[in-house]
C-alpha cells in the first residue's frame, strides 16, 4: 500500500550535454591548445612516432572544437 521507493529514478539524471563539446579536447591541462592535425593519418603516423620515442601511448580522436585531430593519453 505504502510506496516506500520514490523518485529513485531522478537521481541518475545529468544535467550534462554530451554533445556538447569539452574544453579539454582542444586544450592541455595547462592551457596550451594541443597539437592539431589534418586528418587520422597524420594523428595516427604522430602517434606510433611518439610511442617509439617515448613509450607513450595516444589515442587520436577528433576534436569538435577545431574540427582537427589531436592526440590524447589512452587511460590505463
Ligand atoms: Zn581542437
Amino acid at each position: 500500500m505504502a510506496k516506500a521507493r520514490r523518485g529513485r529514478k531522478r537521481d541518475r539524471m545529468t544535467r550534462r550535454d554530451p554533445d556538447q563539446p569539452s574544453a579539454r579536447e582542444h586544450w592541455r591541462a595547462d592551457g596550451a591548445p594541443k597539437t592539431a592535425f589534418r586528418d587520422q593519418a597524420d594523428a595516427n603516423r604522430v602517434a606510433l612516432q611518439v610511442r617509439l620515442e617515448s613509450g607513450a601511448d595516444l589515442d587520436p580522436y577528433r576534436c569538435r572544437i577545431c574540427h582537427c585531430w589531436h592526440l590524447g593519453n589512452r587511460p590505463g
